[in-house]
């Protein structure tokens, strides 16, 4: 029998983060983790918002999002609507 070198969790199929290289958890699906998912899908948010005139609601239909998750990246100044520029 072999020795393991690592831990024991080398026994599942280990995978990583296509990103960012963090290991992804055993039961996990996809291949980025959550963190590179969030990031990405802000990315695609972020451009929706910008070519399209649309409501945080339309939004989070469209992308299937909490809305609680896009007025927090508004609120963190990463997004910003075509229709509040009169707010600035
Ligand atoms: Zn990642």
């Amino acid at each position: 029998m072999a020795i393991k070198r690592f831990y024991s969790e080398d026994k599942f199929d280990r995978r990583y983060c296509d990103v960012c290289g963090k290991a992804l958890p055993g039961s996990y699906k996809g291949s980025t983790c959550a963190d590179c998912k969030d990031d990405a899908l802000y990315k695609e948010v972020k451009e929706f918002i910008l070519h399209n005139e649309a409501t945080e609601l339309e939004v989070a239909d469209k992308f299937d999002l909490p809305l609680d998750t896009i007025r927090r990246w508004i609120r963190e100044g990463h997004l910003s609507y075509k229709g509040q520029k009169g707010m600035e």
